[in-house]
């Protein structure tokens, strides 16, 4: 498999404070990575540096995208490279459509004028899928959507862009059983070999539907352990307290 993001002892700053101590991370096309950690931990943080939000600055260390050091990258030209973030809130924005919204991302994103009837076919398949209402479509962007609803969104706008590395920030929060079920079935359904998934959840629920190839356990800004699915299994059962420790030295 191809290696599809280097991460070489990443330190991050944001607030004057130093976040994420010396984080190194591999992900090859066709994994599924899943970071687990308290709250606090740095999770968001390590996945705004590889998105390139300037709020948080890389002070150490290297990030690599298909070989090319990104460290220096603006978002706009990650996204280009295949590199998309879910938000943990996601906010409104008045006057602009979710289909006008994912149209102008996607024409942003692949350099190419979106034409309206096959993208308006693309939307629509993707939105039957993820069981949304098609009059979304024309609502303005999180205007009154319920949390359920944003998440949706989230996947939905991942489906239509088709990143290479796709960033998914505790989607499964705030969802009813049903909707965890649809949003992981949707997330394992894009999810294949030309792809990387990049999961944050301190649940276990989208795990059950997508058994990740690595688990790295986050604490005070560092990963204190990594290994495959049975990881997740055992925070599950025993939480983070045998990790704490080695997050706080
Ligand atoms: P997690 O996602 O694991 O819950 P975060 O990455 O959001 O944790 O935050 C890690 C720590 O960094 C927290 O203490 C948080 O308050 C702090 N932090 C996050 N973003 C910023 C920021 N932009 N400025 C200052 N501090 C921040
Ligand atoms: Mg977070």
């Amino acid at each position: 498999m191809n290696e599809l993001l280097r991460i070489e002892n990443l330190h991050v700053a944001a607030g004057g404070k130093e976040l994420l101590h010396g984080v190194d991370l591999i992900i090859h096309t066709g994994e599924a990575h899943v970071v687990m950690g308290v709250n606090g931990a740095g999770k968001s943080t390590l996945l705004h540096a590889i998105m390139g939000n300037p709020a948080y600055e890389v002070t150490e260390g290297k990030i690599y995208f298909e070989g090319q050091d990104i460290t220096d990258l603006s978002v706009d030209k990650r996204a280009r490279l295949g590199i998309f973030l879910s938000f943990q809130s996601p906010i409104s924005v008045a006057g602009i459509s979710v289909e006008n919204f994912i149209r102008t991302a996607k024409t942003a994103v692949t350099g190419e004028q979106q034409r309206l009837f096959p993208f308006k076919r693309l939307l629509k398949a993707s939105m039957q899928d993820l069981d949304m209402d098609p009059a979304y479509a024309s609502r303005y962007l999180n205007d009154g959507f319920s949390g359920g609803e944003r998440k949706k969104n989230e996947i939905l706008q991942m489906r239509v862009l088709s990143p290479k590395l796709a960033m998914l920030d505790e989607t499964d929060s705030g969802l009813d059983v049903d909707a965890v079920r649809t949003v992981a079935k949707n997330i394992a359904d894009y999810h294949d070999e030309t792809n990387a998934l990049l999961l944050i959840t301190h649940l276990n629920q989208l795990i059950r539907f997508i058994r990740p190839d690595r688990v790295h356990i986050l604490i005070g800004g560092r990963i204190v352990a990594e290994g495959g699915p049975e990881l997740a299994d055992e925070v599950e059962a025993r939480g983070f307290d045998a990790y704490r420790a080695a997050g706080e030295a």
